[in-house]
């Protein structure tokens, strides 16, 4: 049995098409805990998660119910994010000495891989079984300016032991910036409590962060945490210094990127680890990217939710991926660039334990 609000899913998400005339597709994925995980081919979006604990499933992902909220959310809620997550100044950059432009679609900057970027895109089935789903996209050369033929899956996998495996594979057939996240909001008291979500408990093995100006452009300071609010390397809860920094003042909370200790990004080290306020559940968050950006949800307020709106911090991100705006910035650690060549290949788990 699936939890009731999940199974209403396949119905309210569905009555109205979705922006290519058709439905979307959705699926859930189940373990033999009960843990579940449900997904549309629509942005290949994480749309529920829920957790069984003692007395209830917990849902602990925010997200909406019908198509036509996913239409007009803002926030990315669990989607897929292509070709390049985070920003890139002025959607400008240079690769070999070819200047490129890409679409802009905030403040004079790309976010998110553009105006239609691959949240907004359907993702063709590939695989289907109990715990694993596999979608795949191809995005033309020039697509929304980036250079190339790019051909993508993502593949999900609900663990027995309760992780959600995400493998992210792209080629490209010309050197082009890639940067692949899911954007999932999660509150680990549960996604329709009243409370936001800054009691939680958060570390994260990160020694500097990416400072940015009033659009979010990272200054090209890599900073230390040492002595900032920034300073996650001992658990603390996210309101204990939230908007004590003028860099957090400048983006109403958290919204910055942490470049992660290389010692945990093997995939299978713990590079975050968030707890409930309950103390029931926790997150422990791996991965072979760089780097993470911790988003507190500042801008959630009035976004829509299953069960009306969103209010602002409801949930925070923790997004893995490459450092924002890395294509201009190609002293800094990482490999923001994929070459015809090459294969990219990453992985991040959400594993919870309760
Ligand atoms: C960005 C935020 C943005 C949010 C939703 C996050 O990844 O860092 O600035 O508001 O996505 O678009």
């Amino acid at each position: 049995m699936m939890p009731k609000h999940v199974a209403s899913l396949y119905e309210t998400m569905t009555q109205q098409a979705a922006v290519d005339g058709r439905p979307a597709q959705l699926f859930t994925l189940r373990n033999t805990s009960g843990m579940t995980a449900t997904f549309m081919d629509i942005g290949a979006t994480w749309l529920s998660c829920t957790l069984p604990l003692e007395n209830t499933d917990r849902e602990v992902l925010l997200s909406y119910a019908t198509m036509a909220q996913h239409n007009v959310q803002t926030a990315y809620f669990g989607a897929t994010v292509g070709r390049y997550a985070n920003r890139i100044a002025n959607g400008h950059f240079t690769i070999d000495g070819t200047g490129y432009q890409v679409d802009k679609n905030q403040g004079g900057h790309t976010l998110h891989g553009g105006p239609s970027g691959f949240d907004k895109r359907r993702w063709t089935l590939k695989e289907h079984t109990d715990t694993v789903i596999l979608f795949g996209l191809v995005s033309v050369d020039g697509d929304q300016g980036f250079p190339g033929e790019l051909t993508a899956t993502v593949r999900f996998e609900l663990t027995e032991n309760n992780g959600l495996e995400i493998q992210y594979v792209a080629e490209c057939d010309k050197a082009c910036p890639v940067n692949f996240t899911n954007h999932a909001y999660f509150n680990l008291m549960g996604a329709h409590t009243d409370e936001d979500c800054l009691a939680h408990s958060l570390s994260i093995s990160a020694d500097k962060f990416v400072p940015t100006n009033a659009e979010g452009i990272p200054t090209g300071e890599l900073k230390s945490v040492e002595g900032t609010g920034f300073d996650f390397r001992e658990i603390k809860t996210l309101k204990q210094d939230f908007l004590i920094d003028e860099e957090q003042k400048l983006a109403n909370g958290y919204d910055h990127a942490f470049l992660l200790s290389e010692l945990v990004t093997d995939g299978t080290a713990i590079a975050v680890r968030a707890t409930s306020p309950d103390e029931l559940v926790t997150l422990e968050v791996k991965t072979t990217k760089p780097a993470v950006q911790l988003y507190t949800g500042n801008f959630l307020a009035g976004e829509p939710a299953r069960n009306g709106k969103h209010i602002i911090h409801q949930g925070f991100c923790l997004e893995t991926e490459c450092l924002p705006d890395a294509p201009n910035h190609p002293e800094w650690p990482g490999n923001s660039i994929l070459h015809p060549s090459e294969q990219y290949n990453h992985t991040t788990t959400y594993q919870f334990v309760f």
